[in-house]
């Protein structure tokens, strides 16, 4: 629709998002990147992208008739969690689920710059095989941001990729591991400034991301309140908000709410749902300043 001039798109009853690209305007620009004001390049260039937004079984979950499941909205359709960030012209993937593959045919992605690992739980990782393709074109290793907990996890589940005789195991012909030092810290990834801390979920460790002040926190069930710290500043916060209620490997969303609060950040986003959350609903329901991510919901980050 159009409203003051501007072009909308309606995600539910509840909200409106300006979406920037329907404008003929910036679809000139962007269509000859040589009219964008300065200022304005550096705002378009980095964007971030929701590949999957459901939690460790998708939605639907196989052979449940619950509402959501059976839910025609496009909203309630989750694949497993992912994000893809386009930073400084290049292509950054978080995490790689067992979806990724059509993830990737859906949203064109054609080359990796990067990979960062959150952990190594089966709905995080279980795409690495599908990203060979990307070597076999570049010819080269797919650099892999990780925790060294994350690393020992994967050479065993994904030994087959990561060949013994390689000096250290650190390097094979898929990967270019780059592993972060201690629990907590910066460094730099493929040219990207990247912070990086840890929380733990049933005792396995997990790592929260921040570039600059956008940060990814997922599958978050024990954390230390110092965690607080490394998201001082942060403008957008994805968390995972599986379910209303804590489970046993995840906070509820009533958690994630509080948290949200003590972050203080601009837009809190919720992804890794489960198929308890519908999407227009929990939209409703959810405070000012939070709302639930959906499967295509493109951020354009500064
Ligand atoms: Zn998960
Ligand atoms: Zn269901």
């Amino acid at each position: 629709m159009r409203k003051n001039g501007k072009f909308w798109y309606k995600e539910s009853p509840y909200k409106y998002h300006l979406l920037l690209d329907e404008s003929p305007l910036w679809a000139l620009m962007l269509y000859n990147e040589r009219m964008i004001p300065r200022g304005l390049e550096k705002r378009m260039r980095d964007w971030a992208l929701f590949l999957g937004t459901g939690a460790s079984m998708g939605i639907p979950v196989i052979g449940c008739d619950c509402s959501v499941c059976r839910s025609p909205s496009p909203f309630n359709k989750r694949m497993r969690s992912s994000l893809l960030l386009s930073l400084s012209q290049k292509q950054f993937l978080i995490d790689v689920g067992p979806d990724f593959r059509l993830q990737a045919l859906k949203h064109a992605i054609h080359h990796l710059d990067g990979l960062l690992l959150t952990h190594s739980h089966f709905d995080h990782i279980a795409g690495l095989d599908d990203l060979r393709i990307f070597c076999f074109r570049s010819k080269r290793p797919i650099p892999c941001a990780l925790s060294e907990e994350t690393l020992r996890e994967v050479k065993t589940r994904y030994h087959y990729l990561i060949p013994e005789e390689r000096e250290e195991r650190l390097s094979s012909n898929q990967f270019d591991f780059h592993v972060f030092s201690g629990k907590e810290g910066s460094t730099t990834f493929e040219g990207v400034d990247l912070n990086y801390f840890s929380y733990s979920q049933k005792g396995i460790q997990v790592s929260g991301l921040r570039v600059k002040d956008f940060a990814y926190v997922i599958d978050i069930l024990e954390y230390d309140p110092s965690i607080f710290k490394h998201l001082e500043g942060v403008r957008i916060l994805v968390i995972s908000g599986m379910t209303w209620k804590r489970t046993n490997a995840h906070i509820g969303i009533y958690e994630v709410i509080d948290f949200v609060e003590k972050v203080r950040c601009e837009q809190a986003y919720l992804t890794h749902m489960a198929h308890e959350v519908e999407h227009e609903l929990a939209n409703g329901k959810l405070p000012r300043g939070i709302q639930v991510a959906y499967d295509g919901l493109k951020l354009h980050l500064w």
